[in-house]
C-alpha cells in the first residue's frame, strides 16, 4: 500500500515513520525547499511526549530541549511583574514536560525517519482526484502520482483540505489575534536574558524572548487585532504594534527588518465536520489546529499521527480505519479547542484589569502549600490522548 503525506511539518513527520513502520510504502511532499527553523519554544509534553516515548524518539529531544528554570513575565520597561517555576510544573506533570524549538523538533523527526521514505521538498500538491478505491495528486510541476492514501498534513492553510473538503473560509475560526515568530543575534539582548525566558506583557500584547545555545535569541509575538488579513510586510506591522514599548523590544523590532524569514500567521483554529472522504484523511492543523493560546499544536498533531496509523493497522478496510481514526480523535480535540479559547486572556490579558488578575494568582502559587491547590488548573487538559 502507498501513501502520500502532503507537509513535512510535525504531524506529517510523525505520520511517514508510523506509516514506513507498518510496511506503508511512504512519500512525503513539502512544498518548502528544506528543513526550517522557524518558529517558537515549544511546551512538549501529554500527547507529544508519549507518541515520542512509543517511537524511541526521546532520548534525542532531551538532549536538543532546553532547560527553562522558570518564565518571567516583565512590563514593557523590562521590570519584573510575575513569575512561574517550570521545574515545579515539569515536577507535577512527573517530569513528562520538555522545551523544544520548534525547529528542533522537526529536524530531530526527520533525521529519525527510515531511508525507504521518498522525500520530496520543494513539492507543492495542487490537485487532487480522490476516489473510493484510491487516489492521484497533481504537483505543481506537473508531475501526477497515485496512491491508496493521500494524508493531508498541510496546516492551518491546508490546500489538501481545500480541493477534497472546501475553501478555507468555511473552518476558520479567526481568534482574533495575530503571530509571529524569529530568530535573530544580539549580544546585548542575550546577556540580559542570561538563560531565563522572559515575557513582556501588556494589555493586549505579549513578547517573549529566549537565549539559545547557538548564541541568538528566539521571539515570539503574539497580539490582539481586529485585522482579518495578514500584512504584507509582517517587520513594518510588528514595528507598528509593538513599537512604544522599551527593553529589549526596539532591538527586536530592528532585527525584524532585516530577519531571513518571519513567521507571521492568524491566531486561529480549524474546525471542520468531517477529517476524511473517500481516500483522503487530515491531520494535524489541517484538521483541528487548536492555536498557540490552547499550546499544543505539535504534541496533538503527533497523536493524530500517531492514531491514525494505529486504526490503519487494526482494519484492513482503508474506509473503517479512517471512520475509527475520525471518531477517537475529533472529540477530544473539539475540547482542547475549546479549552484554548477559554484561557487566552491569561497568555494575552487584554485589559490591565486581567493582567493584574493573572499576576495576582501567580504571586498566590509561590505562597507555600498553595500550588498543590491550584495545579489542577495548571495541569488542566495537558493528560495525554493517546495512552
Ligand atoms: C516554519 C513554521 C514555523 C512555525 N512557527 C510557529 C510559531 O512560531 N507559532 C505557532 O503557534 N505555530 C507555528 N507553526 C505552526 C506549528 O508548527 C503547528 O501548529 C504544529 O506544529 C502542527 O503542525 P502541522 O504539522 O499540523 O502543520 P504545519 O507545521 O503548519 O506544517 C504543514 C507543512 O505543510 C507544508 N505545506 C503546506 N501546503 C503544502 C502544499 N500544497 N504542498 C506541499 N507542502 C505543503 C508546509 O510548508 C508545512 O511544512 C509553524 C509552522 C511552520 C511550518
Amino acid at each position: 500500500m502507498r501513501a502520500i503525506i502532503c507537509g513535512a511539518g510535525i504531524s506529517g513527520l510523525t505520520a511517514a515513520w508510523w506509516l514506513a513502520r507498518d510496511g506503508w510504502d511512504v512519500i512525503v511532499l513539502e512544498r518548502a525547499h528544506g528543513l526550517r527553523e522557524e518558529g517558537y519554544m515549544i511546551d512538549f509534553f501529554g500527547t507529544g511526549f508519549d507518541v515520542a516515548r512509543h517511537m524511541g524518539l526521546l532520548g534525542r529531544l532531551r538532549e536538543v530541549a532546553y532547560h527553562v528554570p522558570e518564565v518571567i513575565w516583565i512590563d514593557g520597561q523590562g521590570r519584573r511583574e510575575a513569575s512561574i517555576s517550570y521545574d515545579r510544573l515539569a515536577k507535577a506533570m512527573g517530569g513528562k514536560l520538555l522545551s523544544l524549538m520548534r525547529g528542533d523538533l522537526e529536524r530531530q523527526l526527520f533525521e529519525f525517519l527510515p531511508a525507504s521514505i521518498d522525500m520530496r521538498y520543494g513539492a507543492m500538491l495542487t490537485g487532487i482526484d480522490n476516489r473510493t478505491d484510491g487516489v492521484t495528486v497533481t504537483l505543481a510541476d506537473g508531475t501526477r502520482l497515485e496512491a491508496d492514501l493521500l494524508v493531508g498534513a498541510d496546516g492551518i492553510h491546508s490546500i489538501v483540505r481545500e480541493k477534497a473538503f472546501g475553501p478555507q473560509t468555511q473552518f476558520f475560526r479567526d481568534l482574533g489575534y495575530q503571530t509571529a515568530a524569529f530568530i535573530y543575534s544580539d549580544d546585548a539582548t542575550r546577556r540580559e536574558l542570561n538563560g531565563e525566558f522572559k515575557l513582556v506583557s501588556v494589555p493586549g500584547r505579549t513578547i517573549g524572548l529566549y537565549g539559545l545555545r547557538d548564541g541568538r535569541v528566539a521571539s515570539f509575538f503574539v497580539h490582539k487585532t481586529d485585522r482579518k488579513d495578514l500584512p504584507q510586510n509582517p517587520a513594518a506591522e510588528l514595528q507598528c504594534v509593538y513599537g512604544g514599548l522599551g527593553w529589549h523590544v526596539p532591538t527586536a523590532l530592528e532585527k525584524a527588518r532585516n530577519a531571513g524569514s518571519i513567521y507571521y500567521d492568524h491566531v486561529a483554529q480549524i474546525e471542520l465536520p468531517r477529517w476524511y472522504s473517500n481516500r483522503v484523511v487530515l491531520i494535524g492543523d489541517a484538521c483541528a489546529a487548536v492555536s498557540l493560546l490552547a499550546g499544543q499544536g505539535a504534541s496533538l498533531g503527533m497523536g493524530m499521527a500517531y492514531e491514525l496509523a494505529a486504526q490503519l493497522r487494526k482494519h484492513k478496510s482503508v474506509a473503517k480505519a479512517l471512520a475509527r481514526y475520525e471518531r477517537a480523535m475529533q472529540r477530544p480535540l473539539r475540547r482542547k479547542q475549546k479549552s484554548g479559547r477559554d484561557t487566552a486572556a491569561q497568555l494575552v490579558p487584554a485589559t490591565p484589569f486581567q493582567l493584574r488578575l493573572r499576576n495576582l494568582v501567580l504571586a498566590l502559587v509561590k505562597v507555600p502549600g498553595v500550588f498543590p491547590l491550584l495545579s489542577p488548573i495548571f495541569l488542566a487538559g495537558t493528560k495525554s490522548l493517546i495512552d
